[in-house]
């Protein structure tokens, strides 16, 4: 298929480190690049208590150009559409860190808080004290009452502006923490999208929508909305969304609702080519909505600040402001993505490229001799550490061979990049297993989840970085991989998981895949590893089968409900294709 846009790009898959190139650039002496992929502010004083914010890229300029004067002191930033990696998080977390604590401040998706927590954890083992607080403005994905099931929109714009002006004089990560709360329960969204916008890496568009039809809720990456409305006015729409917003501040029993006297801040945000001219016409529109209700306007921004690539769509958010909220609105601020007031930029120093500083650790391992290939059908009782390798190696090349098939589940049920963030991962994989030679199991599962890990990003680089990574744990002392081995690294990669990710089975992910071949291989210890991964790989499938017929309750998938019934979970099809390549593997001839 043609690309859906024409975009000005070198390789698609280099754009989300270019960009960030060129934002440093941008910059110019204030922040530089830290790590693998994240920016810092130069002039960040000892004993600040550190706001740190992140998330994937293709949503420019967030997160990244919120980085500045009184805004976030750094940003962590991942592929396109992907969350970052923990290693990137764990990047940015140290070169913010004055000694006095740092916020996570970043939407509510769940590849963000698989990372960011992983992170978190990361940086809590060198010292750092780390907090977070999520963002959840978008009205339309969950109800009130299911308020923690919200996505974080364009209301992102208001609540760091709010948040980094207050990090300037916090005393501690609470004090920031509490303001943090305040600004994202007073802060509610609703977007809706006319077009779609496109994946660079795939030239796809990230969802579809009938010509004539506007997708009322949509999330930033496409993700289902509340339905579809006809095609109307400027006026007509801008109504029907404000009254949303409205009766959610009343419906909603932790916060009061909006009434006469009441100050606010608008943000119009364009989703990418909804033109100024558009956002500028409803906004006549907003502000008759909030004066018949006596809401006074405190401030108003326009633009497009959260974008989804060439996306036609347009959202509207409200942040009621109280004294104590107004000030920090007031306070000038500079960055890329939004500035009040004038004022001279800040010019650090001449550097703007930190080297990496964090090396990820990797496994025991001696320079390959020279490359073998091995018939895996050979062994007896299992795998031995070079068959287990080639394993490893088929499945990965079956994984970026399944790309499109992995994207379009995706498409259906998330945001359509499962399939390039496993194909990243695997390649990733292919090129750590590639040129040293391991001791042992555990260190050859582990280098290919750790690969895994620091390249993927998104919910699936946990998720599946964990499934070899803590797996592979099970695997120390192991002379071969048999069915032994197999049971133990399933199940204790389903235990990672799910302690990670929070989700059980039933709730249409990866698990109800992963969890059948688990119970499967502990039953078949005494067979054989063919024919254990024979009824394992059997059960994956017919588990990834049985998740067409489930409701999505967690990941992206969730906020479709009902209607993500009939197709089966991404991830799940991930896991059958890694163990039925596995089975494939060991069983050829
Ligand atoms: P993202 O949702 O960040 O776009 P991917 O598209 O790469 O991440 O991966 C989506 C897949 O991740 C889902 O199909 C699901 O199988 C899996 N997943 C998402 N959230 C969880 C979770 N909490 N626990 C286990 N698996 C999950
Ligand atoms: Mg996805």
């Amino acid at each position: 298929m043609a690309n859906f846009n024409p975009k000005l790009l070198n390789d698609p898959l280099d754009a989300a480190d270019e960009l960030l190139d060129g934002l440093v650039d941008a910059y110019n002496g204030e922040c530089r690049k830290v790590g693998v992929r994240s920016l810092a502010k130069n002039d960040i004083p000892d004993g600040k208590v550190a706001l740190l914010v992140g998330g994937g890229a293709g949503h420019e300029p967030i997160y990244h150009a919120m980085v500045g004067k009184n805004m976030a002191d750094g940003a962590a930033c991942g592929d396109i559409f992907a969350a970052p990696a923990p290693n990137i998080i764990q990047e940015a977390t140290q070169a913010v860190d004055r000694g006095n604590g740092v916020l996570y401040l970043y939407g509510n998706y769940a590849g963000d808080i698989l990372n960011f927590n992983l992170g978190a954890e990361m940086s809590a083992a060198g010292g750092t004290d780390v907090r977070t607080v999520l963002i959840a403005d978008d009205v339309c994905s969950a109800p009130p009452e299911r308020k923690n099931d919200r996505r974080g929109i364009a209301g992102l714009v208001p609540i760091v502006k709010i948040v980094g002006a207050a990090s300037q004089s916090a005393n501690n990560l609470d004090e920031l923490a509490r303001v943090a709360e305040k600004a994202c329960l007073q802060t509610r969204s609703v977007g809706v999208a006319m077009a779609p916008g496109s994946i660079p890496a795939t030239g796809k568009p990230t969802f579809s929508l009938e010509e004539g039809k506007i997708g009322l809720g949509l999330g930033i990456h496409g993700e289902a909305g509340v339905g579809e409305i006809e095609m109307t006015t400027a006026d007509a729409l801008t109504a029907m969304v404000m009254n949303l917003i409205y009766q959610d501040y009343i419906n909603d029993d932790e916060v009061d609702a909006l009434k006469e006297g009441d100050e606010v801040v608008v943000l119009i945000n364009s989703l990418g080519s909804t033109t100024m001219m558009e956002c500028l016409v409803c906004m006549r529109k907003v502000r008759e909505f909030l004066e018949q209700k006596g809401i006074k306007i405190f401030d108003v921004i326009i633009g497009p600040y959260v974008t989804c690539q060439e996306m036609a769509g347009i959202s509207f958010s409200l942040t009621r402001v109280d004294q104590e909220l107004k000030e920090y609105w007031s306070m000038p601020c500079e960055s890329f993505c939004i500035s009040k007031m004038q004022g001279p930029l800040h010019t650090g120093p001449a550097t703007t490229h930190d080297p990496i500083t964090h090396v990820p650790s990797s496994p025991q391992k001696t320079e390959i001799k020279k490359k073998q290939t091995v018939d895996l059908s050979k062994s007896s009782t299992g795998l031995s550490i070079h068959q287990a390798r080639d394993m490893i190696l088929k499945v990965a090349d079956a994984i970026i061979s399944a790309e499109p098939i992995l994207s379009q589940a995706d498409r259906d049920l998330g945001d359509g990049d499962h399939g390039l963030g496993m194909a990243r991962g695997f390649t990733a994989v292919k090129a750590a297993l590639d040129a040293v030679e391991f001791v042992s199991h555990r260190d050859l599962f582990a280098s290919a989840g750790n690969a895994m890990l620091t390249t993927m990003g998104g919910a699936s680089g946990v998720v599946f970085g964990s499934l070899f990574l803590a797996g592979g744990t099970t695997l120390q002392g192991a002379d071969y991989f048999g069915s032994h081995e197999l049971a133990h690294l399933l199940n204790r990669a389903l235990a990672d998981v799910m302690e990670r990710g929070g989700a059980k089975p039933g709730d249409k992910t990866m698990i109800d895949a992963l969890h059948p071949a688990a119970v499967t291989a502990t039953k078949n210890l005494s067979n054989p590893l063919p024919g254990s991964l024979e009824a394992t790989a059997q059960a994956a499938r017919n588990g990834m089968e049985a998740s067409k017929d489930m409701i999505a309750t967690m990941g992206r998938a969730k906020t479709l409900g009902e209607k993500s019934l009939g197709l089966p979970d991404a991830g799940a099809i991930s896991v059958t294709i890694i163990l039925e390549t596995m089975r494939d593997a060991v069983q050829a001839k």
